[in-house]
Order: C-alpha cells, then sequence, then structure tokens
C-alpha cells in the first residue's frame, strides 16, 4: 500500500522534468474552459429532442446519420465520413402481458431487442419461475416444457456498473436457453437497479439460425410481486409481442476530424454510439456520449495551433444490436498500425472518476502529467489497465489498437438505460462539463505528444503485466 502510494508521487513528481511545460498549460486550459462550456449540452439537447429515439432502420436513425454529418461540419470538423455498412433491422409492434391467474393484473413489460414475435393472438401458458438465471439452467428436465418461464435474478448497484455484465445473462442468453428447453416464452425481471415499474429492453441473441422464443422484461414490482406469488401457488400469463425484421436494411458510422498539424497520418479515435433503443430518446445511451467526444475534440480543434496527431470523433451507427465496432475495422484495417489510440464514452454522463490507461501506459512520463492534469477533477489514474474501452472500439482492440476508458460514475446509469425514462433531464449538465474536460486535457496530451502504446505493452514483463 505504501509502495504504491510512494510510487505514484515518484510519478507525479516526473512530470514537471519530463512533460512539456506548454502542454501541460494548454492541457489545463481546455480542462478549466470545458467546465464553463455548453457544447456538450447543446449537443445532447438537440440530438435528443430533434431526432429523437434513434433505432437502426427506423427513418430517425437516417435523419441522425444526416445531423451527425452536418454536426461535424457546423463545428468545423474536416474529412467528414459516411461509412455505410449492411445491418438487418428490428422494428417493435405492439405489446402486452397481463397475469391471467390467481387475479387478473396488467404486466408492464417491453420487448427484448431483435426478440421474436408471439403469434398474433399471443401466448397464454402456466409460469415456471426461477430466482436466479443458473436455476433456470439447473431446472430438471421438462420442467419448462410449454411454460411461460420468468426469471427474477436481479441486478447490483455499483459505480463501475459490474453489475450489469452478470445479471444481464438473463436477457443475453435467458431466451436461447429457455428454448433448449422447451420453455413457450421468457420474461425477465428488468436489468435494472431501479424500483420502477418502467421496463428496461436491450439486445437479446439473435441472428440467423438462433432459434430462440418471443421474449421480454418486466418492471421490477411486477417481477417481485410474481416471485412473491409464485411461492403460493401456481401462476398463468398471457404475453402478446409484435415486431418485424429487414434483413437487408443498413447503417453507418460517421466520422470527422481535428486535424493533426504535424503527424496527421497518426489518429487518435475517439467517440459514442449515434443509435438509441426506440423507448426514451436515448440521452445518457448515447447521445451525451457522441455529445462528450464531439465537444472535447471541437475545444481542441479550436486551439491556435492543432496538436501533432490527428483527433478522429466517430459517432457509431449500430452499437445496441451490434454491427458498428466490426464495421469499422472493416473499413479501416489498411489504417489500424497508424491508429495511435481508441476511446469511447458510453456509461452516460456522470462524473469521470478514473483513467485507464494501455497496459504498460502507466509507466511512461505521459502518465503522471494526465494524473496531474486530471486530479482537480478529481478523477484518478487506476493501476489496472484498460481492457475494454467500449462495445464499438472491440474490432479496433481485438486488431491491437490500444485503448482508454475514462471511468463514469455508473451508480445511477442502469435506473434509466433502456427505458422510456432515458431523457434529458436526467441528464446533469455539471457532470457533463466534468466528463468534457477530462476527455478534452487527457486526448489533448496524448495527441501532442509521440507516446507509443504499442511499444509500452511489448515492454510490460508478462508476469507484471494484468
Ligand atoms: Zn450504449
Ligand atoms: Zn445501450
Amino acid at each position: 500500500m505504501f509502495r504504491s502510494l510512494l510510487t505514484a508521487a515518484a510519478v507525479a513528481a516526473l512530470m514537471a522534468g519530463t512533460a512539456h511545460a506548454q502542454d501541460v498549460k494548454t492541457a489545463e486550459g481546455l480542462r478549466d474552459k470545458a467546465l464553463r462550456d455548453y457544447l456538450a449540452w447543446d449537443i445532447t439537447e438537440d440530438l435528443t429532442t430533434n431526432i429523437g429515439p434513434r433505432l437502426v432502420g427506423s427513418p430517425a436513425m437516417e435523419r441522425a446519420k444526416d445531423w451527425g454529418a452536418a454536426k461535424f461540419k457546423a463545428l468545423g470538423f474536416t474529412n467528414i465520413k459516411v461509412e455505410e455498412f449492411a445491418k438487418p433491422s428490428w422494428t417493435r409492434g405492439e405489446e402486452s402481458a397481463e397475469l391471467v391467474g390467481p387475479y387478473p393484473m396488467k404486466l408492464a413489460i417491453v420487448g427484448l431487442g431483435r426478440t421474436l414475435p408471439t403469434p398474433a393472438g399471443g401466448i397464454e401458458a402456466d409460469v415456471a419461475l426461477f430466482k436466479t438465471y443458473a436455476d433456470m439452467i439447473a431446472a430438471p428436465d421438462g420442467a419448462l416444457k410449454g411454460k411461460i418461464v420468468v426469471i427474477t435474478q436481479p441486478m447490483v448497484r455499483a459505480q463501475d456498473g459490474a453489475g450489469y455484465g452478470v445479471a444481464g445473462i438473463s436477457r443475453r442468453s435467458g431466451p436461447v436457453e429457455a428454448a433448449k428447453r422447451g420453455a413457450a416464452a421468457l420474461l425477465i425481471r428488468s436489468i435494472s437497479t431501479s424500483d420502477s415499474t418502467v421496463p428496461h429492453t436491450g439486445v437479446t441473441a439473435n441472428g440467423e439460425g438462433v432459434v430462440t422464443i418471443p421474449a421480454a422484461a418486466l418492471g421490477v414490482p411486477e417481477a417481485e410481486q410474481l416471485e412473491r406469488l409464485a411461492a403460493k401457488g401456481p401462476l398463468r400469463i398471457k404475453l402478446k409481442l409484435a415486431s418485424t425484421f429487414d434483413p437487408k436494411d443498413v447503417a453507418w458510422n460517421i466520422s470527422g476530424e481535428i486535424k493533426g498539424s504535424e503527424k496527421p497520418d497518426e489518429v487518435i479515435v475517439i467517440g459514442g454510439h449515434l443509435d438509441s433503443w426506440d423507448v426514451g430518446t436515448g440521452a445518457l445511451d448515447d447521445a451525451t456520449g457522441v455529445a462528450i467526444t464531439t465537444a472535447a475534440a471541437k475545444l481542441i480543434g479550436d486551439l491556435p495551433k492543432h496538436p501533432k496527431r490527428t483527433i478522429r470523433v466517430v459517432m457509431f451507427g449500430s452499437e445496441e444490436s451490434g454491427g458498428s465496432a466490426e464495421a469499422y475495422l472493416d473499413a479501416h484495417k489498411a489504417e489500424v498500425p497508424k491508429i495511435v489510440l481508441a476511446g469511447e464514452s458510453d456509461s452516460g454522463a456522470d462524473r469521470i472518476y478514473a483513467l485507464k490507461l494501455p497496459a504498460g501506459g502507466g509507466a511512461h512520463p505521459l502518465a503522471g502529467t494526465a494524473a496531474g492534469v486530471l486530479a482537480p477533477l478529481k478523477i484518478y489514474l487506476d493501476r489496472e489497465p484498460s481492457t475494454h474501452g467500449g462495445a464499438d472500439i472491440a474490432g479496433l482492440e481485438s486488431a491491437g489498437v490500444p485503448s482508454i476508458s475514462l471511468e463514469q460514475d455508473a451508480s445511477r446509469y442502469f435506473d434509466y438505460h433502456h427505458t422510456m425514462d432515458d431523457t434529458l433531464n436526467k441528464v446533469d449538465p455539471v457532470q457533463l462539463a466534468q466528463n468534457v474536460a477530462a476527455w478534452a486535457s487527457f486526448i489533448y496530451l496524448v495527441a501532442d505528444s509521440d507516446i507509443d502504446f504499442r511499444a509500452l505493452k511489448a515492454a510490460v514483463p508478462a508476469a507484471a503485466s494484468h
């Protein structure tokens, strides 16, 4: 413990001697300007209000594509690109559910993204309820056959959002596994940290060759009610889900650049995703991620002299049901060796509390410089390396591009995530500006440096790497 504190102090002491003093001053200036800048708020307000929900395949998503390109142009970005890729789309229809027995009660539900529809008349069946996903997997043969299966596993609230991955398995794999066991349909407790009746959608297993069943999410109080009732006797539920699927649809990754002044072919890729679910207006997920990274790059672009390297902001076009990460890598394979760093903002808009660098990055003097610039924002340099910078940059990461994580406080994020409540009034402008301050100052430091994260990673002894 004391040794690690000393190490951090030693790194900080190196800072003044090794970083270019002018760079530190510029980064601090960007940081302080961003705290008083409203551009990220304006972008978020514009996208959520004028475009609204942005489901892949919807007319709104097509408008969002034009909005993105126009926004880059208006803000002075250059080399603006709209890159189209194939992406089958799914469109929600009418949905309803009710408890039929032991007494009638309407249930607040939302179909999982890309679920199959039920027959037009719906499905009515007895319920097999499991308190965890693991309980369902362990159920004896035949226990699920012909049943509407209900999984009521809760999600744990955590600053880093770690509860999402754990609870999310009910949504991601539940329908496929329940179908294998003969279930007629699946209802899950929303993957949520809220106590609200508003249900949470989100993608489930989809694609050609995936045999699955209709699946939806329940509001949290309803899931708890069903759990109590199931302990007392048999339940019966009626579920209706409608949707359509277009296998030939497309989506777009949209990008714009702040061109580097000395090494413009070396590129830092940052961004968020432009698409959202069809419920709510995708404010926290992920209008703010688009806004934070665009506003940060715009502040850097307004400097009297651009940093050495190019900063490219990408508004990724299909995160929610996947596709933009692979499409981005496909379109930029030849350029990968020149992409020096990637990062994504996609956990809402609450304050950033930690920076994770690529493996080996912590040993470089720039780490100490960054820690010093970020400290007044109450951001610490995490000793753990960044392993997963965001779903949309996962393709680049898989091709060896180093990534960073500016970790956002996700304590509140999963109260609203993928719901009708993901709206502008959940965005805190003060915390939003803190995000922009962190991105602008940190990305500037990397852009105006020669730091080579790939070489630093290669130098990490195997035993010391995480
Ligand atoms: Zn997202
Ligand atoms: Zn999402």
